[in-house]
């Protein structure tokens, strides 16, 4: 690595890495040379999780919502390596990769997400689906194919945690299922969506009902067996027959990250300063799901994609500052508010004031989304899309 030409390595490019990456490349560097950037990520695209729920209804594609990295990055200087993080090395500051080279850094950004745990329950990680990345959408679409195209007469589907997830995943494929459908959504606590403001629980208790969405609550997951699940519910235990198990709850910091000599709280995520500076490592930056941030004002920032993507223009910002001897900026966190899909069509806003659900919600909500797509260029070609596709759609009928 020549002295002048520093070299950000960032690992994983989804809304912490990818945005910081795009801001990134934004910024004017001289006189100093432009520092090389490289964004690693094991996938070959982008992943817009908020809008995965939409593949299964076939409402989008995945060229939509999972771009290629290659094309996102493309003009932008930005270096990509697909491949997996092996370990990281923050003494030597040098990242390994599990095939590819092994990169030196002189500033490092961690934004590799997070994994659904599965491992705690019996029968869990062989016969539940998880549902978090694109290969899992794939996977759950396989398996819905095969018992939409089976004779039978209903589809016993169970679907752990009423948290988001949960519940527009019960939504979307309760409309996907039609009168086939069967669903039981499982929750630990005595409510669902339990951090939601009341309006979008009130709307999305009414969305279940509708769709026939019968809620555990109060249940715990004993263990998952082939097509069984066996739950517990005030100390009796019942197994019931069920053809799909959906795993939607918890989150859990991959071992690369576990396994570093950084400060974590008890959940593996790396305590940062409000700087996003990871503690007596001021050359390593850390955000999204896989950070315990507290911002400028002493609050607990969430694990969501609102929040990894504004940390993103932060440290983008704090990255150039300290290469240019600038003061750095600590971070603030901005509720703009929760929005959930709640079926087809159908969906819920509360924030900023406004309090909307149905099909306004629906256009806002998607509305919204494409302005947060990465990359001009994306933007115009998905925006296109959703105007000729009504369109097309009439035409070829
Ligand atoms: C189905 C679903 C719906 C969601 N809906 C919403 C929503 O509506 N609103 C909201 O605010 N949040 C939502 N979230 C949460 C949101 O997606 C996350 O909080 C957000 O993605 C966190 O950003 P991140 O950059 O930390 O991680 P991610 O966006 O998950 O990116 C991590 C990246 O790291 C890569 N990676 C992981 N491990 C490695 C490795 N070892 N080597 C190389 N690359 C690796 C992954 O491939 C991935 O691209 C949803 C999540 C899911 C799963």
């Amino acid at each position: 690595m020549s002295e002048q030409t520093a070299r950000i390595c960032i690992l994983g490019g989804g809304f912490g890495g990818l945005y910081t990456a795009l801001r990134l490349s934004q910024f004017p560097w001289q006189p100093l040379p432009k520092p090389e950037i490289i964004l690693v990520d094991q996938s070959d695209r982008f992943l817009f999780s908020p809008l995965l729920y939409e593949l299964l209804t076939g409402e989008l594609q995945s060229w939509e919502i999972a771009p290629p990295f290659e094309e996102l990055l493309q003009d932008t200087g930005v270096r990509f390596y697909q491949a997996s993080v092996a370990g990281i090395d923050i003494e030597q500051k040098r990242v390994h990769l599990q095939e590819g080279p092994e990169l030196g850094y002189d500033r490092l950004v961690l934004a590799l997400g997070g994994e659904t745990p599965l491992d705690m329950i019996p029968g869990a990680p062989s016969h539940a689906y998880t549902f978090r990345t694109i290969t899992d959408a794939y996977r759950l679409e396989e398996r819905l194919r095969i018992l939409e195209e089976s004779q039978a007469d209903k589809i016993r589907v169970a679907i752990v945690g009423a948290g988001y997830s949960g519940v527009e995943l019960a939504c979307k494929l309760a409309d996907r299922l039609g009168p086939k459908g069967r669903f039981r959504l499982i929750e630990l606590a005595d409510q669902i969506l339990r951090t939601s403001p009341e309006f979008n629980r009130q709307a999305a208790d009414k969305a279940l009902k509708e769709r026939g969405v019968f809620i555990d609550l109060e249940t715990k997951v004993v263990s998952v067996g082939q097509d069984t699940i066996s739950l517990e519910y005030k100390g009796q235990v019942d197994v019931i027959p069920v053809d799909l198990v959906i795993w939607t709850t918890g989150t859990q910091v991959a071992p690369v990250v576990r396994n570093l000599a950084l400060k974590q709280n008890q959940r593996g995520q790396v305590t940062t300063k409000p700087t996003l500076q990871v503690l007596d490592h001021p050359e390593i930056f850390a955000l999204g799901d896989l950070a315990d941030c507290r911002d400028a004002q002493g609050q607990q920032v969430p694990a969501t994609a609102q929040a990894a993507l504004q940390q993103a223009d932060y440290a983008a910002w704090n990255i150039w500052a300290t290469l240019t001897r600038r003061p750095l900026l600590p971070f603030r966190y901005q509720h703009l508010g929760e929005m959930m899909t709640l079926g087809v069509d159908n969906a819920t806003f509360s924030g900023l004031g406004i309090q909307i659900e149905g099909s306004l919600a629906y256009v806002f909500r998607r509305l919204a989304y494409l302005y947060r797509l990465p990359t001009l260029d994306h933007k115009l070609k998905v925006g296109f899309h959703w105007l000729v596709r009504p369109i097309i759609e009439t035409l070829s009928k």
